[in-house]
């Protein structure tokens, strides 16, 4: 593929989009950016080295009909990654469901109706593998999460439904492109905008005194830059096919607080209480429910619970290897001090 090839990136100024569009600048590429504004509201991507000559930043929203059209028009690769990505939102069908679906039947139909779309790249997520770990299982590629609905973890529904529809399409469409997807695990790392995203957020709540105790919770974690990464190998590599988990390893809560500490960070009001056992796990239960409304759900469907995952497909196929989480976690928090998210306890 030569790198005169467009390559068309929802959600540009997202979180991962915006690293997207940076690994493609760097590796040469044309890049045509869907925003959500006027182009003077993203500095953080047209100050990127190579963006001045080769990207494009074109506004669309996801819920309306032929947004993406004018964006898709002339590219061979897009990488879909718009969706909002919210926990406790007040209505989850119009704030997640809604804008993940017809996101999804939109850009599909704008690269049918483009006609040059080779393969559109899909940034699904673990949501859409499961939304609760089970100790004896090892999550691959063959699991779909079946238990989200609108009460029950909504976000992690909206991504289900979502991918859903793009395989469907796919299936009864058989449209000239592929589709590949990725589906990433908890996303941290440095963040090239201001905009503090979800899951590093967790990461400030840890530090934050949000929560009573370390709980008896893992989450697998993978670096940002690399998942950026994956996206662009998704489309290089021909023989890509399917889905394809994207995480670097699984971390206990009690490891990263730990970390925290050893680090320099104690400063910031971390948890000492450790609740990360079987009383802790009952306490915590009855807690959740002062937690806003998933958070709450989040503590309950995952306390005590180990997550496990396999990413030998990724790996094998795609060629990707892992920054370490213990690497990304510290450049995570030193990113979030630099943009003021922390605040020193007093
Ligand atoms: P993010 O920073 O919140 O980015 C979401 C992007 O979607 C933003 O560009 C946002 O635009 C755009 N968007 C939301 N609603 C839209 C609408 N109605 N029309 C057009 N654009 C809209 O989140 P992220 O973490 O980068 O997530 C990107 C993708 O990765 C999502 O599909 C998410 O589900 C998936 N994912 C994230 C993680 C993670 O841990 N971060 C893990 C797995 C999967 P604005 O900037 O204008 O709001």
């Amino acid at each position: 593929m030569k790198p005169t090839s467009i390559v068309c990136v929802t959600g540009a100024s997202g979180f991962i989009a915006a690293h997207i569009v940076r690994e493609l600048l760097e590796r040469g590429y044309h890049v045509r950016g869907t925003v959500r504004k006027s182009a003077e509201h993203y500095h953080f991507l047209t100050n990127l080295p190579g963006a001045k000559e080769r990207l494009e930043l074109v506004q669309a929203d996801l819920l309306q009909d032929g947004a993406f059209d004018h964006a898709v028009a002339g590219c061979e690769y897009v990488m879909h990654t718009a969706s909002p990505y919210k926990i406790n939102v007040k209505n989850p069908q119009s704030d997640l469901v809604d804008p993940a679906l017809l996101g999804t039947k939109n850009i599909l139909k704008s690269c049918v109706q483009a006609g040059c779309v080779k393969r559109v790249i899909f940034t699904s997520s673990i949501a859409a593998i499961t939304d609760e770990p089970e100790t004896d299982t090892v999550f691959t590629e063959k699991n779909w999460n079946t238990t989200s609905t609108l009460e029950r973890q909504p976000y992690q529904y909206s991504k289900t439904l979502a991918e859903r529809k793009a395989w469907d399409f796919i299936m009864q469409r058989r449209p000239k492109f592929d589709l590949v997807s990725i589906n990433p695990v908890m996303v941290i790392g440095p963040a090239l905008s201001r905009s503090l995203n979800t899951t590093n957020a967790m990461i400030r709540d840890i530090m934050s005194g949000v929560y009573p105790g370390i709980m008896d919770l893992n989450w697998g974690f993978v670096d940002v830059r690399d998942v950026a990464k994956a996206h662009v190998l998704a489309m290089v590599t021909d023989a890509a096919s399917g889905r394809y988990l994207c995480s670097a390893e699984t971390i206990h809560m009690r490891t990263i607080v730990a970390l925290l500490k050893l680090s320099g960070f104690s400063k910031y009001a971390l948890p000492n209480v450790d609740l990360s056992n079987k009383a802790g796990s009952m306490l915590m239960k009855v807690l959740s429910f002062t937690q806003p409304r998933d958070t709450g759900m989040y503590i309950r469907l995952n306390v005590g619970r180990m997550m496990r995952i396999d990413n030998i497909k990724i790996r094998r196929e795609l060629g990707m290897s892992f920054m370490p989480v213990k690497e990304s976690l510290l450049e995570t928090v030193k990113d979030m001090e630099k943009w003021g998210h922390l605040i020193p306890k007093s």
